[in-house]
């Protein structure tokens, strides 16, 4: 019995191992950058922001350049017109150098909100012990699992799986039952992985059972976007 009791041992440890060592490969294998799946919405194609309004619905005071988006600083910042609920989405950036247009060592700072509601940080934050303010990061709440950012002046990408909260009517009140999740791949390699965001962001706007627009934000730096589109999902419980 006791020599069973090793061997079933050995047998689960050995299981367990060649679990953890699939799912690092799975991991590795979703290092191939997404293309636009059908159905997806081209939100920005390097031509112009017809996609986009400021936050008062204005024009953005942004400019491209060389088919890029690029942030003009205190021209506010930009949001889609259309409003999703569950999506995949994919956007590429590139922080300045530190220099003349950064104030701080430390720049680059933008982001992308989800719904306006949750922001997922950028920042200049190459080779740093990343916290929940750095690249990546769902901003204030949770670190990225690992510091993938890149150096200023080079593109990097976010692929970002996000499912909306759930809420319910409940005797005329409205309450949230299920939390909205996220996945974030960064530069190829997943940093959250279908993590629960309990509550707004910062300066994101309040949660609510309505679809919301995705923002770029305009954080003081000449962060550049380019080839962002998203793949909106079915609202599957
Ligand atoms: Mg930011």
């Amino acid at each position: 019995m006791k020599y069973f009791g090793k061997v079933l041992l050995k047998t689960t440890a050995a299981f367990g191992i060649l679990i953890v060592s699939v799912s690092c490969a799975v991991t590795e294998m979703q290092a191939e950058p997404l293309r636009p799946p059908a159905g997806a919405i081209v939100l920005f194609d390097g031509t112009d922001f017809s996609h986009w309004v400021k936050e008062d619905g204005g024009p953005s005071g942004w400019k491209i350049v060389g088919g890029d988006i690029l942030v003009i600083p205190g021209k506010g910042s930009i949001m889609t017109k259309q409003k999703f609920q569950d999506f995949q989405l994919h956007v590429e950036f590139n922080v300045p150098r530190a220099g003349s247009d950064a104030e701080e060592q430390k720049g680059g700072n933008s982001g992308v909100y989800l719904q306006h509601r949750y922001e997922i940080q950028i920042l200049d934050s190459y080779g740093v012990e990343p916290g929940n303010n750095d690249c990546g990061a769902i901003y204030r709440i949770k670190a990225p699992d690992k510091n993938m950012s890149k150096q200023p002046g080079q593109w990097q990408s976010y692929d970002i799986t996000f499912r909306a909260a759930r809420f319910e009517k409940e005797n005329g009140r409205t309450r949230k039952t299920k939390n909205a999740r996220v996945t974030v791949v960064h530069n190829g390699v997943v940093v959250h992985s279908d993590v629960e965001i309990p509550n707004k962001t910062g300066a994101g706007q309040p949660e609510g059972a309505e679809a919301g627009p995705i923002l770029l934000q305009d954080h003081g730096y000449r962060v550049r976007f380019r080839n962002v589109w998203i793949a909106p999902a079915d609202k599957a419980e």
